[in-house]
């Protein structure tokens, strides 16, 4: 069975790429009838935020990203480690090292002297043969892995191929601190091996890990998972991603008006794609994702692009969902009369669900001022004269107006009987309906006001000469 996992370090909030990490996992997991997990890597207690674990939490739920099965936490799970450790020890495959922090200080210092890399010395590695130092009294040891010296360790990736490493490179580091504290490879590496993970999808800044999580594997006898390491997301300068580029907490967007759809179809395409296609559903991304089609040269975040894709969400979703939307927003126009002609007008001109409730704002609002260079532009001193016979035209016909196109066509005849070119009428019936000129079609906001509404705010701008009172 396929089964992935999610493994964030709740030391900061859940940010974009750490989401296309979790997707590309949940992907996989679901396209092969798998399990998805998620654990917590919250060993860290200095760093661990209580607030970072339930914004991930949060995101997820936004989402609608399942986990299978139980959460782990990292920090419950110190004994199993601790038998692990034991283990090792005991079959001479981990070993306790005395050298203190200051000698090992010493021999990294001389290391930088003579250009070399550091690695640690081998004083406590057990060998046929070899006597060890005396044990100190007063040190406490660590534990190192008996780590192997010759020949190479490969880390098979299903993105990059085969990784070599030199064991000679890889020291026999330590997996336990001198306070018994597991460290950072040696829990990853149980972990997953305990948790029966068999795909591993995540960032390729974790590589350099995966030869040392192999010598625990090996060491224990576990069977090795198959890796996937992704390019990184970067800026479109090539740059690593930052907050200046729009690298947000994901929580983040859905403040400033995104569709959790939207987000989740930017990040498949982001580092992933599928011939040229652009738009997936959730069903067709789990039914098309497949880790070997991961580019294997990073991406670059975009942010026309996600802008586009929400746009495209937006039009594409149902008044139903766009007024629960707006009523979490503080905008509740769950009893406003024309709704669907109202969301679907809007919704085709906006972006992210801020602008559109914006706009649905200013349609449904009463014009608390009047766009002054517009005002300038477009108000004649024959205006008045020419808004009143509209209001009277509008008062005579209202009874047989029933669509947006009854309005069109009885406006197009009042401008042809009265000559006029259309913004002269148009702008001056924006500004008195929304108080700017940039509204959309007049026929369309008439029509989602109503006639008696129209009327009252085109009386109103009239008597107050357009000015902002
Ligand atoms: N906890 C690690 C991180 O947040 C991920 C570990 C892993 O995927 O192996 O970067």
């Amino acid at each position: 069975m396929t089964i992935t996992r999610f493994a964030p370090s709740p030391t900061g909030y859940l940010h974009i790429g750490g989401l296309r990490t979790a997707l590309y996992n949940y992907l996989w997991a679901k396209k092969n009838d798998g399990e998805f997990k998620l654990r917590i890597e919250d060993t860290d207690k200095k760093r661990h935020n209580e607030t970072a674990l339930s914004a991930i939490f949060d995101a997820f739920d936004w989402v609608g990203m399942k986990h299978d099965g139980k959460i782990e936490f990292q920090s419950q799970r110190t004994k199993i480690y601790q038998k692990y450790i034991n283990q090792l020890l005991k079959d001479g495959k981990a070993y306790k090292c005395y050298k203190t922090k200051d000698q090992l200080a010493k021999d990294r210092e001389e290391a930088i002297q003579n250009k070399q890399t550091f690695k640690y010395d081998e004083t406590w590695r057990p060998e046929v043969d070899k006597c060890l130092p005396q044990i100190p009294q007063d040190v406490k040891p660590v534990v190192r892995i008996k780590s192997p010296k010759t020949g190479q360790i490969i880390v098979r990736d299903g993105i990059k191929g085969d990784v070599k490493f030199e064991a000679n490179e890889v020291d026999d580091f330590i997996i336990a601190r001198d306070d018994g504290e597991p460290t950072y490879n040696f829990v990853v590496a149980i972990d997953d091996a305990l948790m029966g993970i068999s795909d591993v999808l995540r960032g390729d800044d974790h590589l350099s890990n995966t030869p040392k999580q192999i010598v625990i594997y090996d060491a224990l006898g576990f069977d090795i998972p198959n890796f996937y390491h992704m390019p990184m997301i970067n800026n479109q300068n090539g740059k690593k991603l930052s907050k200046r580029d729009g690298a947000l907490d994901v929580l983040d967007y859905k403040t400033q008006g995104y569709l959790p759809e939207a987000i989740l179809n930017f990040l498949v395409r982001l580092g992933w794609s599928y011939g040229d296609q652009e738009i997936f559903s959730i069903d067709e991304m789990i039914q098309l994702f497949d880790p070997k089609d991961i580019n294997s040269s990073s991406s670059s975040f975009n942010q026309d692009k996600l802008l586009w894709l929400n746009s495209f969400y937006i039009k594409n979703s149902d008044t139903k969902r766009l007024t629960n939307i707006l009523k979490e927003l503080g905008e509740d126009i769950t009893n406003f009369k024309n709704k669907d002609p109202l969301i679907d007008l809007c919704k085709q001109r906006v972006n992210t669900t801020i602008e559109l409730q914006q706009l649905i704002k200013d349609i449904i609002n009463k014009p608390k001022s009047y766009d002054q260079k517009g005002v300038n532009k477009f108000i004649k001193n024959d205006t008045d004269d020419m808004l009143n016979s509209f209001i009277d035209m509008l008062t005579q016909n209202k009874n047989n107006i029933n669509s947006s196109q009854d309005i069109q066509d009885i406006t197009k005849l009042f401008i042809e009987k009265h000559g006029l070119k259309f913004p002269q009428l148009f702008q001056p019936i924006r500004l008195s309906l929304t108080g700017k000129t940039t509204a959309p079609a007049v026929y369309d906001i008439v029509w989602v006001l109503g006639i008696d509404e129209t009327i009252c705010r085109i009386k109103t701008a009239i008597s107050k000469g357009f000015k902002t009172t």
